[in-house]
C-alpha cells in the first residue's frame, strides 16, 4: 500500500524546531543558567562538594542539547534530557540541598510535555517514588502529603493535556493532508513530496516518475446514476489502484476525478516495461452499470534542473494526448 496519512509539514523537518524541542531548549538553557549560578555561589561560600554537584547537573542537562543539534542524535536527545533532568532533580534534592522538590515539579512537568507517554510515565514515576520515599527532605508531615499530592496531581494534570493536545495534532494533520472522500494524499501533500524529490540532491538519477490519470466520462456517471454512485467509483477506483501500488510511492488526488501517482526512485526504462501493464490491469476494473470505468493517464520521469511544477505539467500534457488519442490509454512524456 502507498503512503497515505502523515502530519502535516510546512518545512522540511530537518529545519523544524518542534514544540518538545523548544521546550528542551528553554528549560535546559535557564536551569544550566540559575544551576551554573547556584555552582558558583556555593564555590565561593566554600561548599565546594555541593557546587562540583552542580557543575554536574548542568554539564548532564547540556549534552542533549548538544546532541539534539545533531540531525543523527535528535531522535535520542529528548530522552536523554528528560533522563538527565529527573537524575538532576533527584541527586539535587538528596545531596545538595531541598530545593530540589521545587525543581522536581518542573521536571515532572517538563517530561510530560518533551517525551512519549510511556516514558514520561516511567521516569515521573521513578521521580515521584524517589523523593516520596526519601521522608528527611519534608519539613513535616503535612509538608511531606502536600508535595506527593501536587507532584501527583502535575503528572497526571500535565500527562492529560499532552494527550489531547497530540491527538488534536494529528487530527489537524490528517485533515490538512488527506483526501477526506478517498483517504488517499490530497494536493497538498502532493507538492509537499514533489519538493522533497525535486530537492533530494543526494539522488541526482532516477528520482521518480510521476503518472497523472483521470477517469474518462466520468461526468457521464455522475449524470446517470447521481452524485453518489460517483462518489463511490471514485473510492473504489482509490482502492484498487492503492492495493497495486508499492510501499513508498506516493497517491494523491489533485481535485475533481484526477489523481496522481508518484513511483519514487523509477527511470524512464523501468517506467516504460511497468506502467502499461499497470494500466491495462487497473483501467476498467471497476464497474456500473453502464460497464467499466476507465482512465487516462500521461507518465513523465523527472529530468534533471527541472522543478515539480513543470514536471506535473509534462506528465499532465500527454494525459490531455492520451485523451484526444481516444482514453483509456498511457502516454509518456519520455523516451525508454
Ligand atoms: P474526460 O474523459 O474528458 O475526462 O471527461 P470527464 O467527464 O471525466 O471530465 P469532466 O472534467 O468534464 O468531468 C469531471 C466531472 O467530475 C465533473 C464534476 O462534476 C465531477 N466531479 C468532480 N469532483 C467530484 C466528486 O468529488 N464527486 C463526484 N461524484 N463528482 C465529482
Ligand atoms: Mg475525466
Ligand atoms: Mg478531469
Amino acid at each position: 500500500m502507498p503512503e497515505q496519512y502523515e502530519p502535516a509539514r510546512e518545512r522540511h523537518p530537518a529545519q523544524r524546531r518542534s514544540l518538545e524541542e523548544s521546550v528542551m531548549y528553554m528549560v535546559g538553557l535557564i536551569c544550566a543558567v540559575v544551576v551554573g549560578g547556584f555552582a558558583v555561589y556555593r564555590w565561593v561560600n566554600g561548599e565546594h562538594q555541593r557546587a562540583i554537584i552542580n557543575i554536574g547537573i548542568v554539564a548532564t542537562i547540556a549534552v542533549p542539547m548538544l546532541l539534539g543539534l545533531s540531525q543523527a542524535y535528535r531522535h535520542v536527545a529528548l530522552k536523554v534530557f528528560g533522563s538527565a533532568i529527573s537524575l538532576g532533580c533527584v541527586v539535587s534534592a538528596l545531596f545538595v540541598s531541598n530545593n530540589g522538590l521545587l525543581w522536581a515539579l518542573m521536571v515532572l512537568l517538563v517530561n510530560s510535555l518533551t517525551l512519549s507517554r510511556r516514558w514520561a510515565l516511567w521516569l515521573n514515576i521513578i521521580v515521584i517514588v524517589t523523593l516520596s520515599a526519601s521522608v528527611h527532605l519534608y519539613l513535616s508531615p503535612l509538608h511531606h502529603v502536600s508535595w506527593s499530592t501536587v507532584a501527583l496531581l502535575i503528572c497526571g494534570f500535565s500527562q492529560m493535556s499532552m494527550d489531547q493536545l497530540r491527538a488534536q495534532r494529528q487530527l489537524l494533520a490528517t485533515q490538512a493532508n488527506v483526501d477526506p472522500l478517498t483517504g488517499v494524499g490530497n494536493r497538498r501533500m502532493m507538492h509537499q513530496h514533489l519538493q522533497e524529490i525535486v530537492a533530494d540532491r543526494r539522488r541526482e538519477h532516477n528520482r521518480g516518475t510521476l503518472m497523472v490519470l483521470d477517469i474518462d466520462h466520468f461526468k457521464k456517471i455522475n449524470d446517470n446514476h447521481g452524485h453518489d454512485v460517483g462518489d463511490q467509483v471514485l473510492v473504489d477506483i482509490t482502492r484498487s489502484i492503492a492495493a497495486s501500488l508499492r510501499t513508498g510511492d506516493g497517491f494523491y488526488r489533485m481535485g475533481g476525478e484526477e489523481f496522481v501517482i508518484l513511483l519514487r526512485g523509477m527511470d524512464a526504462a523501468t517506467a516504460h516495461s511497468y506502467l502499461p501493464a499497470l494500466h491495462d490491469r487497473l483501467s476498467g476494473q471497476v464497474s456500473t452499470a453502464d460497464g467499466p470505468v476507465t482512465f487516462s493517464a500521461g507518465v513523465a520521469t523527472l529530468h534533471s534542473g527541472e522543478d515539480w511544477s513543470q514536471w506535473l505539467a509534462r506528465a499532465d500534457r500527454v494525459l490531455y494526448s492520451a485523451k484526444s488519442a481516444g482514453r483509456n490509454q498511457l502516454r509518456f512524456s519520455d523516451s525508454p
